[in-house]
């Protein structure tokens, strides 16, 4: 039967009197669901507002120009099959209206992105209580929940904790890159007195540090609760295990809530791994892993860090800036294991100038909290047999959370390490479940997370989509930072691959050397026939910034001509990617090359 509905401007975020730039529609047109009715311009975005229905527009209660806020109407449209951010039936009051629309989840369909509005949530058909439950929020989970409910799916989202945003947002990346932000400026302040200013010894206060940092995690915070409100996902705090294939229970608080589902996707991360506690006494505040760490609470004269990795080594940067004395012990026989050693020796050079010792090969074998200091005993070739520190950090890798969501319960198969496998789609062995992140396999990166959560969030909402990405950049934000996408030249080496290498030293980088920080390199390894980039490596300030040029040269199929000949802005670090090409393609100018290699 046909009904008139008022059709109003649904939640569009933080927008308000947002202007009309174009009606698109006229009285009369009979449009489709979907279609858009109006263009509207904040002075940050262009929006589409589609309309919820099919039908035939009524009269139109707006005209170019005007300033339109969610809730204002649009126009009115006679349609038999009324949806979402209509109100019905056009004669009823409005207050009536109102209410009705702050109730209804289509509403924040609305919220959807500046240039692609989201679709109305479907309906559950199976009777399950929602279309897809997301287990765990950090990058990978809430990522996945916001793709799957701006394609229109009834999503929940479980997380244990009352924050979203996960290890990334609350105890990993983003603190600890705001901690380096404020031991990189020490550090500078530091060198400043080599370029003639002398601004005195810094006093950092570490309990208003941290406040900085917990600042920044804070407005990310809101901003995440925000969006997954405006979308309409169902955030349900608690702590998740499977009970069967097409259930879930939550237990918060002493109370078990079983969710049923459609789909699931598993985005349960992973958390630090502990040193066997036969040699660790947990309980001792002075023995910190990298949660406990980003405290800066207490900052120890003599810190070991046990574990020479890119997590361990961030938090020696920003202990050392803030004072410590720092040691770092490494069983294997380099720092950042894995990494080339042409990469990590700059950083290995500096921080072996400023650090009180590097330990590599060796072992600790046992750890002793005295009242005064932590006695620590090593199995190595330079260690000595025994040393006092007044603080530990264990920074030994993370395990992944497999083994703790009772996935048996779901026929969905964790290997012996707590990895959930899956195939290119992000599916499981169970293909209504998905697995994302951390969980799923190394590397444990959170651009890798959210790259998959999109994916598995396309697929359970029945589009094509795959993993199909080439490389899968590694920064680790030291100082120098070092950073690499694509082929290694390890692994160049291992597996017998024919590559060329074009290389350039930042020693001849006139921004490099202003900014006073020549310890860098730039190494470009190409397929020696087709000349394609095979992997980037960059080890210097800003590295990790750089990488991206690399990761987007890779992913393009662009070969050395193409790098060599894009003019990149004078003078920069950038510089230094489009000069290893030339250096490998024998035309560079701004290096002398033998005659022999030049072109
Ligand atoms: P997680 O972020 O681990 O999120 C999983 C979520 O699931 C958590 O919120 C957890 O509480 C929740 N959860 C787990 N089990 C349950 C359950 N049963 N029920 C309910 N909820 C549950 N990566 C980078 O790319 N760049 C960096 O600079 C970087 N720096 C880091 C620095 C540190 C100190 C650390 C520790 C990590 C860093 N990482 C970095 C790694 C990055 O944090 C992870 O790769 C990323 O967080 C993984 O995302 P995820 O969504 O898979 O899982």
């Amino acid at each position: 039967m046909a009904k008139t509905v008022k059709v109003k401007v649904p939640d569009i975020g933080d927008f308000k009197d947002v202007e009309i730039i174009d009606v698109l529609v006229k009285p009369g047109d009979t449009i489709e669901k979907e279609q858009s009715l109006i263009s509207l311009e904040s002075d940050k975005a262009t929006m589409d507002i589609p309309s919820p229905a099919a039908g035939i527009v009524g009269e139109l209660k707006i005209k170019t120009g005007d300033r339109v806020s969610e809730g204002d109407v649009i126009l009115t449209l006679e349609t038999t099959k009324p949806e979402s951010n209509t109100e019905q039936p056009a004669d009823k009051n409005e207050e009536q209206g109102e209410k009705k629309n702050k109730q209804e989840p289509q509403k924040k369909q609305a919220a959807a992105s500046t240039d692609t509005a989201s679709q109305p949530a479907a309906p559950v058909h199976s009777g399950a209580d929602t279309e897809i439950l997301v287990l765990g929020a950090g990058p990978g989970g809430y990522t996945a929940a916001f793709r799957a409910a701006d394609l229109g799916k009834k999503v929940t989202l479980v997380e244990r904790y009352p924050v979203l945003g996960g290890v990334c947002l609350n105890v990993g990346c983003i603190p600890s890159k705001a901690l380096l932000h404020v031991a990189g400026v020490l550090s500078e302040i530091d060198e400043l007195g080599t370029h003639g200013i002398d601004l005195g010894k810094p006093r950092p206060d570490p309990a208003a540090i941290r406040r900085f940092s917990e600042d920044v995690v804070g407005k990310l915070n809101s901003g995440l609760a925000k969006m997954a409100e405006q979308r309409g996902v169902e955030v349900v705090q608690g702590s998740g295990v499977f009970s069967s294939p097409y259930s879930i229970t939550v237990t918060h608080e002493g109370k078990d809530r079983e969710i049923s589902f459609e789909q699931a996707i598993i985005a349960a991360g992973s958390q630090a791994a502990a040193l066997p506690g036969s040699v660790l006494n947990k309980n001792d505040p002075r023995i910190m892993d990298s949660t406990t760490a980003l405290q800066l609470d207490p900052v120890p004269e003599r810190l070991l860090v046990i574990g020479g990795g890119i997590i361990g080594l961030e938090m020696a940067t920003i202990y050392a800036a803030l004072g410590s004395s720092i040691t770092v012990v490494e069983l294997m026989n380099s720092l950042m294991p894995g990494t080339d050693a042409d990469l990590v020796r700059p950083l290995s050079k500096r921080i072996g100038k400023r650090y009180d010792s590097i330990y590599l090969k060796t072992k600790v074998t046992s750890v002793k909290p005295e009242t005064k200091s932590i006695k620590v005993q090593f199995d190595g070739d330079k260690a000595p047999k025994e040393a006092e520190f007044d603080g530990i950090l264990v920074a030994i890798g993370r395990r992944p959370n497999g083994d703790r969501i009772q996935a048996d319960r779901a026929g969905v198969r964790v290997d012996d390490r707590g990895f959930i496998p899956v195939d290119d789609q992000m599916r499981t062995n169970v293909p209504h479940i998905f697995a994302i992140g951390d969980i799923n396999g190394p590397p444990m990166l959170a651009h890798k997370a959210t790259h998959e959560g999109k994916v598995a969030a396309e697929v359970a909402a029945g589009e094509k989509s795959g993993f199909e990405d080439r490389v899968i950049p590694s920064v680790a934000y030291t100082d120098p930072e070092v950073a690499w996408a694509g082929l290694t030249e390890t692994e160049a080496k291992a597996q017998g691959i024919d590559y060329g290498k074009g290389q350039f030293p930042w020693a001849a980088s006139g921004r490099a050397l202003g900014l006073g920080r020549d310890d860098g390199m730039t190494r470009i390894l190409f397929d020696k026939e087709t000349q394609r980039v095979l992997g980037v490596g960059i080890v210097g300030v800003h590295a990790g910034d750089l990488i991206a040029e690399g990761v987007l040269a890779i992913e393009m199929g662009a070969d050395a001509r193409d790098l060599g000949l894009t003019i990149h802005p004078h003078p920069t670090l950038s510089e230094t990617i489009g000069f290893a090409a030339e250096a490998f393609e024998g035309t560079i100018t701004d290096l002398y090359l033998p005659r022999k290699n030049r072109n």
